[in-house]
């Protein structure tokens, strides 16, 4: 089953990765990281299809996607 792991101290809390996942999956957190950032947190793991355009959109790198 595919998956993504979110590295949230890297996340710079720009959205980008929660408007490119076609099944809605990706949240901004309601905590702040080590950097001061809201970072995308992953609502729903258990739907990802592992298709990685959220990786692919991600400017900090942050997303890693597991198949
Ligand atoms: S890999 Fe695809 S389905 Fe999974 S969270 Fe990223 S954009 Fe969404
Ligand atoms: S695209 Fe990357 S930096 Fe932007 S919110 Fe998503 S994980 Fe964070």
């Amino acid at each position: 089953m595919a998956k993504i792991i979110i590295d949230r101290n890297r996340c710079k809390g720009c959205g980008f990765c929660v408007v490119a996942c076609p099944k809605d999956l990706i949240r901004i957190d309601k905590e702040l990281n080590i950097q001061g950032y809201l970072p995308a947190m992953i609502a729903d793991n258990d739907n990802c299809t592992g298709c990685a355009l959220c990786a692919e959109v991600c400017p900090d790198v942050a997303i890693e996607v597991y198949k």
